[in-house]
């Protein structure tokens, strides 16, 4: 016998252990929906005559936080939403991931725009992995990726900056950051305020487990991302995300459970350690909180 949905008589796709719901395929969407409407009108409040810039890599994230914000923004004549897709030279992986893109924003009728870590910066992952580096292959291509999406996001007048961050990637890097006892990384993971020269970061997935993100992927057809990047190497973040995973089966709910006592908490923790000040790297005009950016660290074009 099936199991039926608990809002209509149609047969269950998904149990939520945490919330003992059963969903059909359309209260199941509903649901995501809602949750990432609640998201963006508790932390994100979407004005009049905003361009909201949407980070593409390829996969169900980023895509699912596409395809949903046009379904939410897309018929209004004053927002517009544009992807913007980096190239950060990884042959083998990104192409396709850019493909992808390419292919769900030309369905959706939402303008793309490609740009490169080679054109920007003159190197690409594929040239900086394999030299002798202070930090693993990530924390460069984070660090540079972020730089360039805020930089052009920022020349097309945007007032917002779309991750496809999930409920699983916030859960992971709060525990990630309380394991390293770095306190104003934490901080700084809390929904930004507006600053001069940042355009303002949105996560409108953070309340939506990675595999109910994968689900609504599948069922509305959005690209599911291909195989691994052959630099991802962040080994704490993934025993912590086996742990993670492990727990929430024990414990249903414990994701969300991480993630709104930290949203409890970092009203209190941004006092003690209060957003510093901004101003322009010296080097190529980012803002950043020293004399040169992290980006122009990494290059060591401070050398
Ligand atoms: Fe860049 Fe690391 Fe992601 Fe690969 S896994 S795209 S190197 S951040």
């Amino acid at each position: 016998m099936t199991i039926k949905c608990n809002k209509c008589k149609h047969d269950a796709i998904i149990f939520q252990k945490y919330s003992g719901m059963h969903l059909c395929k359309k209260h199941f969407s509903e649901d995501v929906e809602r949750k990432i409407k609640l998201t963006i009108r508790k932390h994100y409040s979407v004005k009049r005559n905003e361009t909201i810039v949407v980070g593409l890599s390829g996969g169900k994230d980023s895509s699912t936080t596409l395809y949903i914000l046009n379904k939410i923004f897309g018929e209004r004549p004053d927002i517009k939403i544009v992807g913007l897709a980096i190239d950060e030279g990884i042959e083998g992986y990104r192409p396709n991931t850019i493909q992808s893109a390419r292919e769900l924003t030309d369905r959706l009728g939402v303008e793309l725009i490609v740009r490169s870590f080679k054109d920007e910066y003159d190197t690409t992952m594929d040239e900086i992995a394999p030299k002798k580096r202070e930090k693993g292959a990530c924390s460069y291509c984070g660090v540079l990726r972020k730089s360039l999406l805020n930089k052009v996001a920022l020349e097309l007048g945007a007032s917002k900056l779309a991750i496809g961050h999930n409920l699983d990637d916030e859960a992971q890097t709060i525990l990630l950051n309380h394991l390293k006892g770095d306190v104003a990384r934490m901080v700084r993971l809390a929904p930004p305020k507006e600053l001069e020269g940042l355009v303002l970061r949105m996560k409108p997935l953070r309340q939506v487990p990675e595999k109910e993100v994968a689900l609504y992927a599948y069922l509305h057809d959005l690209p599911l991302g291909f195989g691994g990047c052959p630099y991802a190497h962040e080994a704490m973040r993934r025993e912590i995300r086996v742990m993670l995973n492990d727990f929430e089966v024990k414990h249903p709910g414990t994701k969300y459970a991480l993630l709104s006592g930290f949203d409890k908490l970092s009203g209190i923790l941004g006092k003690e350690f209060p957003q510093v000040g901004l101003s322009k790297c010296s080097i190529c005009g980012q803002a950043c909180t020293e004399d040169v950016c992290q980006a122009c660290k990494l290059l060591g074009r401070n050398q």
